[in-house]
């Protein structure tokens, strides 16, 4: 598991800006949890991962992509990945946590931190086990990232 994803990358570094803006206390990358979450809301029983698009193989996202060169070699170690990401999220979940997954290309379209807040509150709130940001349908359509819900 260790030199997957790198530490502290910036995606990162904004959701913690966001959650401790919005009054959440959390620990980081708890090895004793399946997966070592990200961020660790031991309060509200959350655990969050922040995933890299390319590394973590975002469905019908721009920024996921196996590379034209050494394709096998990619695909193999990019399929790992998600794998182990089912695998934790599963275990989590067994284990009574609820699981968010932030995708990169969400946090990169959604800069304006107030916004951010406002849907890791929300989903914090909203006792769901599992979630993911964006919240988009398993569609064959290529909507790409643009396709988030609109708020009321
Ligand atoms: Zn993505």
């Amino acid at each position: 598991m260790a030199g997957i994803r790198a530490k502290d990358t910036k995606p990162e570094l904004t959701i913690r800006k966001a959650l401790f803006a919005s009054g959440f206390r959390f620990r980081l990358h708890n090895r004793k949890l399946p997966g070592s979450p990200d961020i660790v809301l031991a309060k509200h029983h959350v655990a969050i991962f922040v995933h890299g698009c390319f590394w973590h193989l975002h469905h019908n996202c721009k920024l996921s992509k196996i590379p034209a060169t050494r394709t096998d070699f990619w695909a193999k170690k990019l399929t790992a990945n998600t794998t182990r990401d089912t695998q934790a999220t599963d275990q989590l979940l067994a284990l009574g946590w609820r699981v968010l997954v932030v995708w990169e290309c969400h946090i990169r379209a959604n800069r304006n931190c107030s916004e951010l807040q406002q849907q890791l509150t929300q989903w914090i709130h909203d006792h769901d086990s599992f979630g993911q940001l964006p919240d988009h349908p398993k569609s064959k359509t290529d909507q790409g990232i643009q396709a988030s819900s609109v708020p009321d």
